[in-house]
């Protein structure tokens, strides 16, 4: 079977060059006769790679010296805990931007977590379809969050808010590295690695230090492996890490590297989201949902002139629902996959993460036109 262009929100497609080095690796790594996946994380030939990946976070996205990089586990979902627990210990508020599904998710659990939290804008009003303006964040609280890409509604902000000394925290985990992104302008960046980095299982965090507490200033009843500073004060090896997803993501790094970094990883991102945004803008069957001026460069919904916007699965026209599904199931037969839109916003979805190669982009919009004139 050949390979298929994937279009899937995550787990999500990896660079082919980082799928055949590793395939070419598999029975042995380095010349040690073993797999990265049945070594132990305390061997010498596994530490340089651990390391090695953090040099490269620390390269490609310029981390100021002052910032911890760490490699923890539990997914994104974890760090709404993480970032309560460590961050929500002084007044105990924080101030949330609700823009999708996963900036409320983070939201709910730090409200969980007895963590005061204030929603100071939201784009509920119009189904998540934009990012809120909110240019300064003022208050006594312990920090601010937001959801940098929205990976089910495909937005993105286009600024930085202003927080003065209010630590910023954003959930990165969609569009880390497929741009340039000044980390000094915040106090904690976190991402999920199984969008744009490597295979599911390895959370990066990236922590201004003195954001860090002390285990038992986390707040009351923080488990040891929530708190930070366990991680940061052993070079993310507290426990076994991740080893293979953390081998693939140095590859991945190194991939992008070759590609001119986050600057000329960005440069292809723009070209292959304007190719796709420039035809659904100039068609008259099918919409892309997010507004201009807060679209995401990773994740690109839309919907065919039948659908209606923000129908979920339940109440959803006939028609929509047939000509959606045939989309999603022609397509697959012509070789791309993983579709089907979230069924928050219905419809379609494509995302474009940095290994998706403009030919994956093309075929799409090929394939689009066809059924565009096959069906209106
Ligand atoms: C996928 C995703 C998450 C959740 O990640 P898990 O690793 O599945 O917990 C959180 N935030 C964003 C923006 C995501 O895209």
């Amino acid at each position: 079977m050949a390979r298929v262009w994937n279009f899937s929100a995550g787990p999500s497609c990896l660079p082919e060059d980082v799928l055949k080095e590793c395939a070419a690796e598999m029975m042995d790594c380095n010349g040690t006769g073993q797999s990265v996946m049945e070594m132990s994380h305390r061997s010498s030939a596994f530490e340089p790679i651990i390391q090695d990946a953090e040099a490269m976070v620390r390269k490609l996205m310029k981390v100021p010296e002052n910032y911890k990089v760490l490699f923890v586990q539990g997914g994104g979902s974890t760090q709404f805990a993480m970032v309560a627990e460590n961050l929500g210990i002084h007044t105990g508020k924080a101030a949330y931007i609700e823009t999708g599904v996963w900036a409320k998710k983070a939201a709910q659990e730090a409200a969980k977590l007895g963590v005061e939290v204030t929603t100071i804008a939201s784009s509920k009003d119009k189904g998540y379809s934009y990012i809120p303006k909110v240019e300064k964040i003022e208050g006594d609280y312990d920090y601010a969050y937001i959801c940098f890409n929205n990976t089910i509604m495909g937005t993105h902000y286009e600024y930085i808010p202003e927080t003065g000394n209010i630590p910023l925290v954003a959930d990165i985990s969609s569009c880390v590295l497929s741009e340039e992104l000044d980390v000094s302008k915040f106090g904690l960046l976190f991402a999920g690695a199984q969008k744009n980095l490597a295979p599911a299982g390895v959370t990066l965090v990236i922590i201004r230090e003195d954001l860090i507490p002390e285990l038992d200033a986390c707040r009351p009843g923080t488990p040891t492996m929530l708190a930070y500073k366990t991680h940061a004060d052993n070079g993310s090896m507290y426990n076994t890490p991740p080893c293979y997803t953390i081998y693939v993501l140095d590859k991945v790094l190194h991939w992008i590297e070759k590609n001119g970094g986050a600057a000329g990883i960005n440069k292809l991102n723009v070209e292959k989201a304007n190719y796709l945004y420039d035809y659904l803008d100039n068609s008259d069957f099918y919409r892309a949902t997010a507004e201009k001026g807060s679209r995401s460069l990773m994740n690109v919904p839309f919907l065919t002139k039948y659908s209606v916007a923000g129908a979920t699965d339940e109440v959803v026209l006939a028609k929509e629902k047939e000509i959606n599904s045939k989309f999603v199931k022609e397509a697959e037969a012509a070789g791309l996959v993983n579709l089907k839109g979230h069924r928050l916003v219905g419809g379609m979805r494509a995302s474009i993460y940095n290994a998706m190669p403009l030919a994956g982009v093309k075929a799409l919009v090929e394939f689009m036109k066809k059924f565009a004139e096959e069906n209106k």
